[in-house]
């Protein structure tokens, strides 16, 4: 709202006046009821209105509470319903009445009590809370005639702050209404694409919380209009700087969102509108969601589901204005889970995701999302089911609603009845003797039903992860991402840190072995404490400044890092790996950084690690062309299906229209891996595959199958991929392997399955 204000429109000044008087009102020391009793005078007087009535919802239905011009003997004592009468309508639809002749409406419900046969006209307007109607402000008149628009604007307004003054008297229970309303609302069943599997109950709660608003009345207009104009800038800003981050910048689903908040954030109109509700004596939070209240009310009426799409975005648009205007910038995890719940997002980072208490996190639904973006790794890492791709999530959940998620199935029950309820316990019984199973598998050996051992271990990153090494019974972590700890730190984490979580870490596993991943920040982990400009402004983050490249270049960082490691790591075995290398020079650099290090702790007479290993990950396909040139160097390569995946698709592992496309059992990958297996055979380089392909059962088949014997999974794969493994004949399997790569079917997986189903190989199913 760059342009200098309008003078005040005659809407404006009408509510202006109006809302002067009950600012009078609402500031005296007087009851509630005879603050309403003035209010409903103050509005029949400046409409000009024979009659103004106020109901407010109390017990479940609409009590007269306030009325100049019907019979005072009614109040408190007529009643109507929710969708009884003209008022019951209003409030249940939450829309807006204006009749020239209420009696012909097909809803009137005559109340002889009132005396309202007199009066022909009716205007009313719901007042509302939370976007919850808690009552109802109307007006009547003996002359049959429709109120004008301006007079209609002034009404919704006026309740606008009724709202506030309900509030605070305490005069309805909105807490109970809302609850009211979500059991009147049926059950529904939401579908989606499984991300992380698993069940979960719990309330809805939304990471990007609606804000209630606490005063709607303006003190001082200017300062209103001053600050709703700074909000407008910083959300103009806040639009724009998306546009260049890594989750806007690829094109596709989120370009187009971007573009329809651009065309809002800058939309004159909207500003206009808001302006002219501050000019009518309101706060920039009210005006904002006076505008927004009609938008939604205009929206009910139209069946346009693109344009309901749109809506949502300037729904969450308007959100963010009153967030910023009102200060309260927090999401959901800042303000803490105080019961057991399911979180909604349109999308989320890692970090962010990170910052929720797990034990009361029991579920994800994301309006986007895909199965290999690092979000997804993380809750996989917590062991929170996720359901992503969920379309109409904001219409059909409401924060506080009960919600069943059932990833596998792929669904989200809202609001579910007893049956619904009965039948998710039983399935969550029968889940949880599926996983007690499994957990008894923990002790077994991971080896094929033909006697070959295969080296199971698991993928972590936090402290609490390393706990998995002993309910699992992996042999050890084949992946440690230390960039998680960078980023749930709210600053760089110190090399005392970084070693304090190293050695824990060691501690805990004792024997078994840890392989650390230095840090791997950039594409779709950015450190907002760290000055990433660089990489902000990139195209493809995926593809750009980020992990070793990006280590390299900031020096004192992976300096700061190898030291921590190898006091963290002294007297033990320390196994680390560089992510992302492209090119063995690359590799070298590295290696050469971390054997700088141990001969400057040594000249300082640190006790050092009794080895120390190195590894590679191969994520980058062209560095198997030079791969000959780096094994006689490296002590161990894990592959990076994720990011290899991504590289060889050209498909960004975080986009979800590309999330299903292309298939980890295609013979492209299939075939890379292959060549990769090949080219290391002969080699004393250990190798193993630590994407999250390795954790299901299916293609960590098919990985074994190619000749790989060492898989690094999430943890809640080790039950179902050992199961797999103890009923997995390899011999045969390695056997057909060339025959299924060389004539690869139309569904490779389907072949894969078949297979599977031949040798009776146990795939969980
Ligand atoms: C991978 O790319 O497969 C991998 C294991 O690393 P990350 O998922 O952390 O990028
Ligand atoms: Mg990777």
């Amino acid at each position: 709202m760059t342009n200098a204000p309008l003078p005040p429109s005659t809407a404006a000044q009408s509510a202006r006046n109006i809302l002067t008087r009950l600012h009078e009102v609402m500031a005296a020391r007087t009851n509630a009821q005879s603050k309403l009793n003035q209010v409903v005078g103050i509005i029949g007087e400046c409409l000009d209105s024979e009659v103004c009535s106020i109901y407010l919802l109390r017990d479940g239905s609409l009590e007269l509470y306030a009325t100049r011009g019907l019979k005072q003997e009614a109040v408190h004592v007529t009643r109507l319903a929710l969708g009884e009468g003209l008022v019951g309508t209003i409030a249940e639809q939450i829309e807006t009445l204006n009749l020239d002749e209420a009696a012909a409406h097909p809803d009137f419900s005559y109340r002889p009590e009132t005396g309202e046969e007199l009066f022909h006209s009716f205007a009313g307007v719901p007042i509302i809370r939370r976007e919850q109607a808690v009552g109802v402000l109307c007006v009547q008149h003996s002359d049959p005639r429709r109120y004008e628009e301006i007079e209609i604007e002034t009404l919704q307004t006026v309740a606008m702050v009724l709202s506030e003054l309900i509030a605070n008297a305490d005069l309805v229970d909105t807490t109970a209404r809302i609850d009211a309303a979500a059991a009147d609302q049926s059950a529904q069943r939401l579908t989606g694409q499984k991300l992380v599997d698993g069940m979960g109950q719990g309330i809805a709660v939304f990471h990007q919380p609606r804000i209630t608003i606490e005063h709607t009345v303006a003190d001082d207009i200017e300062a209103e209009r001053h600050r709703v104009y700074a909000a407008f800038d910083k959300m103009r800003e806040q639009i724009d700087r998306m546009a260049s981050q890594a989750e806007f910048g690829i094109g596709g689903e989120h370009e187009e969102v971007l573009e329809t908040y651009k065309m809002f954030a800058y939309d004159e109109g909207w500003s206009r509108r808001i302006n002219e509700a501050i000019d009518s004596g309101l706060t920039a939070e009210a005006a904002i969601e006076r505008v927004q209240q009609r938008t939604r009310m205009r929206m009910r009426q139209i069946d346009d589901p693109l344009l309901r799409d749109r809506m949502h975005d300037l729904e969450d648009l308007s959100n963010r204005l009153i967030r910023i205007v009102s200060g309260q910038m927090g999401t959901a995890a800042q303000m803490g889970l105080r019961q057991d719940s399911i979180l909604i997002a349109r999308n989320l980072g890692p970090a962010e995701l990170l910052e929720y208490d797990r034990r009361r996190l029991k579920g994800v639904v994301l309006e986007e999302g895909s199965l290999t973006a690092h979000v997804i790794i993380v809750a996989r890492a917590m062991g929170v089911p996720v359901l992503g791709r969920v379309r109409d999530v904001r219409t059909s959940i409401r924060e506080g609603d009960l919600l069943l998620l059932d990833a596998a199935a792929g669904t989200v029950q809202v609001r579910p009845t007893t049956a619904m309820l009965d039948a998710f316990d039983a399935k969550l019984e029968i889940s949880q003797k599926r996983r007690a199973n499994l957990a008894a598998l923990r002790d077994l050996p991971a080896v094929t039903k033909d006697g070959v051992p295969i080296d199971l271990m698991i993928n972590a990153g936090l402290r609490e992860d390393v706990a998995a090494l002993d309910l699992t019974g992996a042999r050890g972590i084949g992946l440690f991402r230390t960039e998680f700890q960078f980023l749930v730190s709210a600053t760089l984490p110190q090399r005392e840190r970084q070693q304090r979580l190293y050695r824990d870490v060691l501690d805990a596993a004792g024997d078994r072995p840890v392989i650390f991943r230095t840090v791997d920040i950039g594409g779709d982990k950015a450190l907002p404490y760290m000055n990433m400009e660089e990489s902000a402004q990139e195209e493809n983050p995926a593809m750009g400044w980020r992990a070793l490249r990006l280590a390299l270049e900031r020096e004192g960082l992976l300096k700061v890092q190898a030291r921590a490691l190898m006091e963290a790591a002294a007297g033990r075995t320390l196994n680390v790996m560089f992510p992302m290398v492209s090119e063995p020079w690359e590799y070298e650099a590295a290696r050469a950084l971390f054997v700088g290090q141990r001969a400057w702790l040594a000249s300082r007479g640190k006790k050092l690690p009794a080895a120390i290993r190195y590894g590679a990950m191969l994520e980058v396909p062209g560095l198997v062309e030079t791969l000959d040139l780096m094994l006689p160097h490296l002590d161990f390569l894990s592959i990076g299906t994720n990011d290899l995946t991504q590289f060889l698709f050209a498909a960004d592992r975080a986009h979800p229209r590309l999330a299903e496309r292309y298939d980890w059992l295609s013979p492209t990958v299939m075939r890379y891996l292959a060549r990769v297996v090949k080219l290391m055979s002969g080699s004393k380089v250990t190798l193993g595959v630590c994407g999250e392909m390795a954790g299901r059962p299916l293609e960590a088949m098919a990985l074994l199958g190619l000749g790989i014997d060492r898989l690094s999974i999430t943890p809640a794969g080790v039950g179902p991929v050992k199961a797999m493994i103890r009923s997995l004949d390899l011999g045969a399997l390695r056997q057909d392997m060339p025959a299924i790569l060389a004539r690869p079917a139309a569904n490779p997986r389907g072949q894969y399955q078949a297979w599977a189903e031949q040798y009776g190989v146990d795939l969980g199913n």
